[in-house]
């Protein structure tokens, strides 16, 4: 599968993908609104734009779904934040500091260099705010 190109996507973005992974894929925009206290059309804007790009489906009647391609970017999306978790929590901080951190620069960590640092670490299974998966392009299965 073509992996997705994750480097465009602006932080806001990011953390919808991360929360729809997190909800198993699928959530209203009324219920995205809420979690983030935005607008709803502000809500309904993202999800358009995240739409165009291929990552989400939105259907009136039933939500925002995530498609194949943006269940693989999210999948990433969250171990990347996850690992940054760790390295930050190996180096002092604690678990609420680590994942409030991680997020205010994971979305300018490159593809590669979170999949060198995740090798390098073994592959962890959990993170400090949940698990950890490694699908596509984590060198994982070349081993
Ligand atoms: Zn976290
Ligand atoms: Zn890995």
């Amino acid at each position: 599968m073509e992996q997705c190109d994750v480097t465009g996507l602006s932080p806001r973005k990011v953390a919808y993908l991360k929360y729809l992974y997190d909800r198993e894929g699928t959530a209203r925009t009324g219920e995205i609104a809420a979690h983030f206290t935005i607008d709803p059309s502000t809500a309904t804007k993202a999800v358009r734009e995240l739409s165009a790009t291929g990552l989400v489906d939105h259907q009136p009647y039933t939500g925002v779904r995530l498609t194949g391609k943006g269940q693989e970017c999210a999948e990433f999306l969250v171990r990347r934040h996850r690992i940054l978790g760790l390295i930050l929590s190996h180096y002092g901080l604690d678990r609420e500091e680590a994942c409030r951190e991680a997020e205010r620069f994971e979305s300018y960590v490159t593809r590669d260099a979170i999949n060198k640092m995740c090798e390098s670490m073994g592959h962890p299974t959990r993170g400090i705010c949940g698990t950890i998966s490694h699908g596509q392009g984590c060198g994982i299965d070349d081993h």
